[in-house]
């Protein structure tokens, strides 16, 4: 089980610190907390501030066992 920390836009547009935001010279492996407070939302111009974090858990077994019982 794998559990995954995003932050999500309102708009539902998400924060993906893998990738970074090339577009805001973001580079790929930069921390949501370590964006600069200059950060937006490429689309729809949202500040860092009206982020909301959320945790994303991957359980692949469940996942697994759900197809097999189907
Ligand atoms: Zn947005």
């Amino acid at each position: 089980m794998k559990k995954e920390t995003r932050w999500f836009c309102p708009c539902n547009w998400t924060y993906d610190p893998v990738v970074g935001e090339p577009s805001q010279g973001i580079k790929p492996g930069t921390a949501f907390e370590d964006l600069p407070d200059t950060f937006y939302c490429p689309r729809c111009h949202v500040d860092k501030r009206g982020f909301v974090k959320k945790d994303l858990i991957h359980d692949l077994n469940v996942v697994t066992s759900n197809i097999t019982a189907n």
